[in-house]
């Protein structure tokens, strides 16, 4: 019997009404397929965690202590609407008791610091899936489905780069296959956390903001899942972010490609590393609405369907800054470009893209925001003599900025599509800082300002996206 994959977000195990309705989901597919469970924390719960941890390194005593009441409240809340046996009931109260104090503890020994490690930010930030899991799973049982929780911190191994942690493949696959697979084969319906995974000496770790969906790729694929299924809040995966564009539709179908482009640059909806585990296998993902289940949603696999010149969606990403460097000298001296991009990677800051001027008088590319100004000091300190001799003028970075990007198969060997995106801009009024055509086949992105955003993104929506798709028909 082929296994599914299904993983729920945090609205969809937001509140006891929405597990009850994830759970109804997963009860109707385990009637007759193998299924493995991935759960984030419910909704917010990161976010709280997060928040509190860091009033606390900020020298505020009382703030997690108040989280950690509305922590109690809430996931006793679920347990009392979705669960009716006593001894289930007391269990839970338990776990979830037992880690709200590893919270206020943690958050204590933080705040005696004053500093919050990132390895102790990986500690408290995991402990919203781990609460929330073994609800998911006794609501389970409770509806005559065989389940059992299980913490990834004994699955997905990591390297130990705290809070955007490296997988181990070869061990994760190992875990995976010798933990779950017992219990598919019994008929057993795993729960499992996202976003967490451990070292190989067992300190938790965290894949990042938004991770639970690599977990649910990786696990997937180690499982050897005929499909991975993203139970989210919208319908699918739409043309641009609904927030931003109302008139946002849903894509029926995207290649990994294109979706790997858009959750790079921004698209929320799925995690920029999600498909990478899949590719290989060629295993579909399904995005679906957890409250709409009888709406398609998006498919995602390995073909590449679409007209060339079909331009299927655009995203947009914040908090990032484009550095420039600039100087006349800069004309014909080589090395220079390597030796700034070895100075920017030396700080481990990654390169989201990279422009450069035809007169080679500037090189310029975009890092994240919160690396910008150690960059930019690390490319003073490498080129120090081509600035002692003038050569180079400046290095700065400007914060104010955004990257907007186009995506769709093929789309760059059509012609006049680029010309269709910088006239929708044009007509929007908005300024482009800067281009980048052909990093990949599927997209073109832009810099231009934050306050900009918006309207560009609407301006290309309305007049390339959803234009294009007309004429597509
Ligand atoms: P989950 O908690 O289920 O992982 P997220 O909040 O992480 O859900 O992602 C879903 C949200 O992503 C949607 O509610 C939507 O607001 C946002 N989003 C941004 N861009 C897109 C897009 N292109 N398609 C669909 N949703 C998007
Ligand atoms: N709970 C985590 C977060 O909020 C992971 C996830 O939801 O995917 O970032
Ligand atoms: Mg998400």
């Amino acid at each position: 019997m082929p296994t599914l994959t299904l993983k729920f977000g945090g609205t969809s195990v937001g509140s006891a009404e929405a597990v009850a309705q994830a759970v109804d989901i997963v009860a109707g597919i385990a009637r007759n397929q193998r299924v493995l469970m991935i759960c984030s924390a419910m909704g917010g719960v990161t976010n709280l965690l997060i928040e509190g941890a860091q009033t606390a390194a900020a020298g505020d005593g009382a703030r997690y202590q108040a989280i950690a009441h509305m922590l109690r409240q809430k996931h006793e809340a679920a347990i009392r609407a979705l669960v009716d046996s006593d001894v289930e009931r007391i269990a839970l109260h338990d776990e979830v008791e037992a880690l709200v104090d590893e919270f206020e503890t943690l958050c204590y020994g933080i705040y005696v610091l004053r500093e919050a490690s990132s390895k102790a930010m990986d500690k408290v930030s995991s402990l919203g899936e781990r609460m929330c899991v073994p609800v998911v799973s006794a609501r389970l049982r409770q509806c005559g489905v065989p389940s059992c929780s299980v913490s990834a911190s004994r699955l997905v191994i990591t390297d130990d780069q705290f809070q955007n942690a490296g997988v181990l493949f070869e061990e994760t696959g190992a875990a995976v296959r010798r933990e779950l697979l017992p219990l598919l084969d019994q008929g057993v319906v795993p729960v499992v956390t996202g976003f967490i995974g451990a070292t190989r000496d067992g300190v938790v770790t965290t894949l990042g903001r938004g991770g639970s969906d690599y977990s649910a790729a990786l696990l997937g694929a180690y499982v050897d899942s005929a499909e991975v299924w993203i139970w989210t809040d919208v319908d699918g995966v739409m043309t641009t972010d609904p927030r931003l564009a109302p008139d946002a539709r849903v894509i029926p179908v995207l290649s990994y490609g294109e979706v790997g482009e858009m959750a790079y640059f921004g698209a929320k909806v799925l995690h920029a590393k999600t498909v990478q585990p899949l590719v290989e296998r060629g295993i579909p993902v399904r995005v679906k609405n957890t409250f709409n289940p009888a709406a398609e949603g998006t498919l995602i696999t390995r073909e590449e369907h679409a007209a060339p010149g079909t331009v299927k969606a655009v995203t947009a990403i914040g908090d990032v800054s484009l550095v420039t460097v600039a100087g006349r000298g800069m004309i014909g001296v080589p090395g220079i470009a390597a030796r700034t991009f070895s100075a920017v990677a030396k700080r481990q800051a990654n390169v989201l893209m990279i422009a450069q001027s035809s007169s080679e008088q500037s090189i310029c590319f975009v890092v994240p925001e919160a690396k910008s100004r150690e960059v930019v000091a690390a490319i003073k300190a490498e080129l120090e003599t081509e600035f002692g001799r003038q050569d180079i003028d400046r290095a700065w970075a400007d914060d104010d900025v955004e990257i907007i990007t186009v995506v769709g198969v093929g789309m760059l060997r059509q012609s006049g599509v680029a010309a269709r995106v910088f006239g929708a801009l044009g007509e929007a009024g908005v300024n482009i800082i800067a281009i980048v055509h052909g990093a990949s086949d599927y997209c073109v992105s832009m810099v231009v300002r934050a306050d900009d955003t918006p309207r560009a993104v609407r301006a290309i929506h309305k007049l390339v996206v959803l234009n294009g798709d007309a004429a597509a028909r």
